[in-house]
């Protein structure tokens, strides 16, 4: 046996906790590296109006730590930022957190990995986890005369919380699951509200269930019932509902399709109105919103859709192509990430002092959504061409780490030197991946952030029972070792 390992964890969100858990319990010597002063990554950044999970709560949850007390079938985001802070608390991650240090740089030295953060901290670590998630990075508009605006303006990842919405005029741009989940909350709560929808969404209704005090009290005596919930839950959703609606010819997205046109024909009752919110394009091509109250809320008082496309930002509201002047107090950006950016701006350098933005030049792409050819040790969670769609990302991200420590048990036997996927192996893995990626409803003719620079998803093609039999246990014979 070798001396022990020394981790250098990226980000303290979801999965960079998940990956702190998993070392804290094996007894491995690790240092979380946390731009912000709390943990949460996207719960903690992301506070607007309505936020929730859409996930049901009971799989958006570790395994490991199943929670009695979830408010909701679905709960709302602080209550799942409270979940993970409990957790970093009752088992002291803390203290192996240091907040406020971006890194900043990560170079491979030949035998190890020196981090540097922008804090002045530097350290040579083993192995790196990098969990700086997809959905980080704000995505503004490119609009002419944004920066002209003279009201309030901010990203949906920004919310600026000092200011009082209800004597406002708001405009939201946007209606992805964020922009479909303010406007749920706060459509006709302010003065007037214009939601600047560019393409209508498919909506699936999915109704509001609060757990009874009863319920919970149920799961909190009853581990084996709550532990049978996670499993059900996990099947439905990963293997059953996210897994199916890929197949563009399942039927399966037929059949989401006509519920959803069911729920607007049935929830909406202006005729006009019906037709500006009815989408153009196959359900589930982008990714499907859920929502219990978003038709509800474009129907309530003082509130508009607006369909006529953007001209551009005026410093008193919006103009439209109609030529009308949408005049607005607040201006909110529900339009998404960049989400091509992972740990980057971050300077990571592989063997010979390869720079993974180089590598990445063209699009970021990894071996099973997990590792570089030429980043030995370097392993990513929740990284390019995972499972998102409508897959728990929780459950993603255990299996991974489940993954990684198996290379980790290879190093600390001495059986490799280090890990990192070859190059045939990587690009065969693409090569497929992309094939497949042709085949799903997301290329099936409508615009999303799925889609990389050439119009192909980027996200995990396959079934989620794929996923699950390739993170069983590493091809050794895909890797480079020694
Ligand atoms: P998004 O899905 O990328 O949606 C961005 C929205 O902004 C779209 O409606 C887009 O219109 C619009 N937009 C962008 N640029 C525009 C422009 N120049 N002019 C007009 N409209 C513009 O972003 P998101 O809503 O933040 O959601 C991102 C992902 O986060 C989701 O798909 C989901 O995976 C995750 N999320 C999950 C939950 C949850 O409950 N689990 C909640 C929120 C977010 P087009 O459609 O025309 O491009």
């Amino acid at each position: 046996m070798r001396e022990e390992p020394k981790f250098a964890i990226i980000g303290a969100g979801m999965s960079g906790i998940l990956a702190a858990i998993r070392l804290q319990e094996a007894g491995i010597d690790f240092t979380v590296f946390e731009k912000a002063d709390r943990v949460g990554g996207t719960w903690r950044e992301n506070t607007y109006p309505g936020i929730a999970c859409d996930v049901p709560s009971h799989i958006y949850s570790y395994s490991f730590e199943l929670n009695p007390d979830w408010s909701h079938f679905c709960s709302p985001g602080a209550e799942i930022q409270q979940y993970f802070e409990d957790i970093v608390d009752r088992r002291g991650i803390d203290a192996y957190i240091r907040f406020g240090a971006a890194v900043t740089s990560a170079r491979w030295n030949g035998e190890a990995w020196e981090v540097t953060a922008a804090d002045g901290y530097s350290d040579t670590f083993d192995w790196v986890i990098a969990a700086t998630g997809i959905l980080h990075h704000p995505k503004l508009p490119d609009i002419e005369g944004l920066d002209s605006f003279e009201g309030h303006m901010w990203h949906s990842a920004r919310w600026n919380h000092d200011i009082d919405l209800s004597d406002k005029r708001v405009g939201v741009i946007g209606t992805g699951s964020t922009g479909t989940q303010i406007t749920g909350t706060l459509a006709g709560t302010v003065a007037h509200y214009s939601l600047f929808q560019r393409t209508a969404q498919w909506v699936v209704p999915v109704e509001q269930i609060e757990y009874t005090e009863e319920e919970r009290e149920n799961f909190r005596t009853n581990g084996e019932e709550l532990r049978n919930l996670h499993e059900t839950l996990s099947k439905q959703f990963n293997d059953g509902f996210a897994t199916s609606i890929l197949d563009k010819d399942s039927g399966i997205s037929d059949s989401i399709e006509e519920n959803c046109r069911n729920y607007l024909e049935t929830n909406v009752t202006d005729p006009e109105l019906r037709e500006k919110l009815r989408p153009t394009y196959r359900a589930a091509c982008k990714r499907l919103v859920v929502s219990h109250n978003f038709y509800d809320a474009v129907q309530r008082e003082r509130t508009e859709v607006v369909t006529e496309p953007i001209e551009r930002i005026e410093p008193s509201g919006v103009r439209t192509a109609d030529g009308r002047l949408h005049e607005l107090d607040v201006l909110v950006l529900a339009t998404g990430f960049q989400v091509d950016r992972f740990m980057r701006p971050m300077e990571i350098s592989g063997v010979d002092g390869v720079l993974l933005d180089d590598v990445w030049s063209e699009r970021p792409s990894a071996y099973l959504a997990l590792g570089v050819h030429g980043f030995p040790n370097f392993f990513m969670l929740n990284g390019p061409n995972s499972p998102v769609g409508n897959f728990s990302l929780i459950q993603t991200a255990e299996l991974q780490f489940e993954y990684i420590m198996q290379l980790v048990e290879l190093w600390r036997a001495g059986q490799i030197d280090f890990a990192h996927p070859s190059e045939a192996a990587a690009q065969a893995f693409e090569a497929e991946r992309v094939e497949a990626a042709k085949g799903t409803v997301w290329a099936t003719g409508c615009s999303s952030w799925y889609l990389d620079d050439r119009g192909i998803p980027f996200t995990w093609p396959f079934a989620f029972s794929r996923f699950r039999d390739e993170m069983a246990e590493p091809k050794l014979g895909d890797y480079e070792t020694v």
